[in-house]
């Protein structure tokens, strides 16, 4: 190749480069603008195809599949898009998988064009290839023709979970044989067109004279397949496999033991009857950034009722409250359990917050606007009362206007009775998830969220505090609460990505300190007259601490310190409110033990 020639495929490379950007970008929830690394792979596969239409004597062939090859890579997370956030990384994986997915039987057929004859073979050996790369898709359409939605892991779950005897309904309503005929037709008639396609184009555009260099197409071709194993894992369909087996072992493995957990505390129920006669409350915050509350020092006035309340000596704020992972269910299989980032209890063994209440004698009532099909879910379904509030199960509920506020939770306080037996109320807020404009009435939208992420974050954080001052109101005037602690599941990222989760944390939290912000959380406890009254020991105590730090999987201990719950089930080093509390920020963790919180300040 020339150098002018060479210099039009570079430029050429860039152009295909930044229209596939400038799609991938509009396609993702545009939480970044620019990611090098990707660009610079586009750029990479996009020279290799354009060398390629510059090879071949068909061109038409080229740019067909280059074509097909884009919309593989974008199609099925596109569809997707509908239930889950698509961050621009992820989005760029399923792309390049897409995208050098078909330059490779391109190369391999001039290494078998070398050996194989008749060329017959190979027109079958790449029609094959072309019905497999383009299958996912087929699958994909029919699962949301079937179930209106597109596959997600939630999507997923919601059918794995459904007890056997509707998983066989399930099976038998939507396995119909029509179905699997339907599948295998498609796929024969796309093996037919492309097989077709090629028997008329290929014996033109096989084997190029001037691609004659067997050992670069070999090259090429292991780089390729190489590139293309690891796309492939971070592909949307590879993610939502991995992610839905997991979870859903964790889930059965956890329910599968509750009652050999049940049974041992059954067998020490004279111990346990010994807890106080109070009432207690733990909200559970949703994606609570504490540096953005005013209560904890931000410049916008974003809690007035906490910040208030806390300065009348009403509430007592933990300063230094840290989430023990990145991403709710981590958070909080840890935080309602026995299970610590410093315990070897093991997490089938791990006794719930709703166990161990119930065995000392309350009665649970579990108020959520959140969805159930997760570990927290699990829980909350072992309650005596529960109120599911948010029942939209097909997965757009985290991008819903005007339908899923926290409001709710306060409707159905003032619906439901006071229960006559000591109580624990466990509430689950929606809070501040993404979509943050989402969570809020218009009447909130304090500072404009058409203008940023972070107002919108913020607007969501003056909701909350309007919420909680709500809750806490109805919590102590009518269900004569005695006790009531508020934490959050985790904090946000509101810098770069404006998000959460496990895995960006930890890749990211040494390179930018906003990423930090995932795991500093609000944490904050209140009590009734009474109870200040009764133990005041334990008050100072938590004044006292109020400065150290403590990470949220030790709620589980505090706040069977507050219902006075005795050992072995109560550990008093975990308790914040104890004098015995003993862990120092040395000893403290996040992201399950695998990050020193001392890294995270
Ligand atoms: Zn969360």
């Amino acid at each position: 190749m020339s150098l002018s020639k060479h210099s039009t495929t570079v430029i050429y490379s860039l152009f295909l480069t930044v229209i596939n950007y400038i799609i991938a970008y509009l396609l993702s929830s545009k939480e970044v603008l620019f990611d090098f690394k990707n660009i610079g792979l586009i750029f990479l596969f996009s020279y290799i195809w354009l060398s390629l239409y510059k090879l071949y004597g068909k061109k038409k062939t080229i740019i067909c599949l280059c074509v097909i090859s884009s919309l593989i890579g974008f199609l099925i997370p596109a569809l997707a898009f509908k239930s889950e956030a698509m961050f621009l990384q992820r989005l760029m994986k399923d792309f390049l998988f897409g995208y050098t997915l078909l330059i490779l039987p391109i190369l391999i057929n001039q290494l078998l064009s070398m050996s194989i004859q008749p060329k017959k073979k190979i027109v079958i050996i790449d029609a094959l290839f072309l019905t497999t790369a383009l299958f996912p898709l087929l699958l994909f359409t029919a699962y949301y023709t079937i179930f209106g939605v597109p596959i997600s892991v939630d999507s997923l779950l919601a059918v794995l979970q459904s007890n056997r005897q509707e998983s066989l309904e399930f099976i038998l309503t939507y396995t119909k044989p029509s179905i699997i005929f339907l599948l295998i037709a498609f796929g024969v008639l796309i093996f037919t067109v492309i097989k077709f396609l090629y028997s008329k184009l290929i014996p033109h555009t096989l084997v190029p004279p001037q691609f004659t260099n067997v050992r670069l197409a070999c090259l090429l071709t292991i780089v390729l397949v190489a590139s293309n194993i690891a796309f492939a894992e971070k592909t949307y369909w590879a993610r939502t496999l991995q992610d839905t087996i997991k979870r859903h072992n964790q889930i059965e493995s956890f329910t599968a033991e509750s009652a050999i957990r049940k049974q041992q505390l059954n067998r020490d129920k004279h111990i346990l009857s010994t807890s106080t006669e109070g009432n207690f409350a733990l909200i559970i915050g949703e994606t609570h950034a504490r540096s953005n509350m005013s209560a904890y020092g931000y410049r916008r006035n974003t809690t007035p009722w906490l910040t208030k309340y806390a300065d009348n000596d009403n509430i007592i704020l933990l300063k230094n409250g840290f989430s023990n992972a990145g991403v709710t269910t981590s958070s909080l299989e840890y935080a309602l359990t026995a299970k610590n980032q410093y315990n070897n209890i093991s997490y089938a063994n791990a006794v719930t917050i709703t166990e161990i209440a119930q065995a000392s004698g309350f009665n649970v009532v579990w108020i959520s606007n959140q969805v159930d099909d997760n570990i927290v879910g699990r829980i909350g379904h072992e309650a005596d009362q529960q109120y599911w509030l948010n029942k939209n199960h097909n997965d757009t509920w985290l991008r819903q206007k005007n339908q899923t506020f926290d409001d709710r939770i306060i409707n159905c306080l003032k619906s439901i009775a006071k229960p006559s037996k000591k109580t624990l109320y466990i509430i689950n807020l929606l809070g501040s998830h993404a979509s943050y404009n989402c969570r809020y009435p218009s009447d909130f939208n304090k500072w404009d969220d058409s203008d940023s992420l972070l107002n919108a974050y913020d607007n969501s954080v003056l909701y909350n505090d309007y919420i909680m001052s709500n809750i806490h109101k109805l919590l102590f005037e009518k269900f004569a609460v005695d006790g009531m602690l508020y934490f959050a599941d985790h904090g946000e990222e509101l810098k770069l990505k404006f998000c959460h989760g496990t895995e960006y944390f930890y890749n990211n939290y040494k390179k930018h300190p906003s990423v930090k912000e995932i795991v500093k959380i609000p944490i904050y406890f209140s009590f009734s007259n009474k109870f200040k009254q009764e133990n005041p020991e334990l008050i100072s105590n938590l004044k006292n601490n109020q400065e150290i730090f403590f990470t949220n999987d030790m709620i589980y201990d505090t706040m069977l310190g507050l219902m006075q719950i005795p050992t072995p089930y109560y550990q008093s080093k975990f308790d914040i409110t104890s004098n015995n509390y003993s862990l120092t920020l040395k000893d403290l963790r996040t992201i399950h033990g695998k990050v020193k919180l001392e890294d995270c300040l």
